[in-house]
């Protein structure tokens, strides 16, 4: 059972400093690189690029902790984070995710290849009485993600094992090969409905029959069924899943 440690904070007096500096102590001392398992170290205070760093595999983090709520998490600024959707140094994330009583509940890494326009929700501006008036913010959401872009150190109390972590990460690694936004979006959005049908084995068909949902998503593309069959190919070409003949797939 980990807690964040108030010690650390008894001279600070804003409660989202306290945060920022107890959430970065346990990370530094508690996380290492899912890539590579390295010690991960902090850039100097202020740097815009990441939080952490791990100097064996270079790459970058950034920390996000948030208390009781799940599945939102709020405070970027909007433009920043859609201009970092497009940058190549777009960090991988760390979300902290703690009680009332300071005990963690989740900590876990996002790859950033998993980083989409659809997770990136905009808020309204702050109001003209707001210290930051006309700032505008969003909000990152956890849901659209597939549970395969979310690799757990901690879930729910439980430890996960190193090995586990490493290879979860591992598994997500061939998504960095496609680099367009929009493929991505769409072996993202078709990980997402063999998730939803919940079990290992799937025909065709089944993900046919989100077709409907898709084309609400992309109202355009007159090939809906065609950019299915092409995103299971290059799924099952990664070794995500397995073709088991006549139109039948197995996740692996
Ligand atoms: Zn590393």
């Amino acid at each position: 059972m980990y807690f964040l440690d108030l010690n650390l904070v008894t001279e600070y007096k804003s409660n989202s400093q306290k945060a920022r500096v107890m959430t970065e102590f346990w990370t530094w001392e508690n996380i290492f690189c899912p890539n590579c398992w390295d010690r991960i170290y902090h850039y100097d205070n202020n740097k815009p690029v990441a939080d952490f760093y791990c100097e064996s595999c270079k790459e970058d983090y950034e920390l996000k902790s948030w208390k009781t709520l799940w599945n939102k998490i709020a405070d970027w600024a909007y433009s920043t984070m859609i201009d970092r959707l497009k940058s190549d140094n777009n960090p991988n994330f760390f979300f902290l995710n703690y009680k009332l009583n300071y005990q963690i509940n989740n900590f876990l890494v996002i790859p950033k290849h998993y980083f989409t326009q659809e997770i990136i929700e905009k808020r309204r501006p702050l109001l003209i009485t707001a210290k930051r008036s006309g700032w505008i913010g969003c909000n990152v959401l956890l849901s659209p993600i597939p549970e395969s872009g979310k690799i757990f150190y901690i879930k729910n109390w439980e430890n996960i094992a190193k090995k586990e972590i490493l290879q979860n990460w591992n598994k997500t690694l061939f998504l960095r090969d496609k680099n367009s936004i929009e493929s991505k979006g769409w072996i993202l959005d078709i990980m997402k409905c063999i998730e939803m049908l919940k079990k290992k084995e799937f025909t065709l068909q089944e993900i046919y029959n989100f077709e409907p949902i898709l084309r609400q998503k992309y109202p355009n593309n007159n090939f809906i069924k065609d950019k299915i069959r092409q995103q299971l190919q290059f799924l099952r070409d990664k070794g995500y899943l397995e073709f088991e003949g006549s139109a039948r797939y197995r996740v692996l």
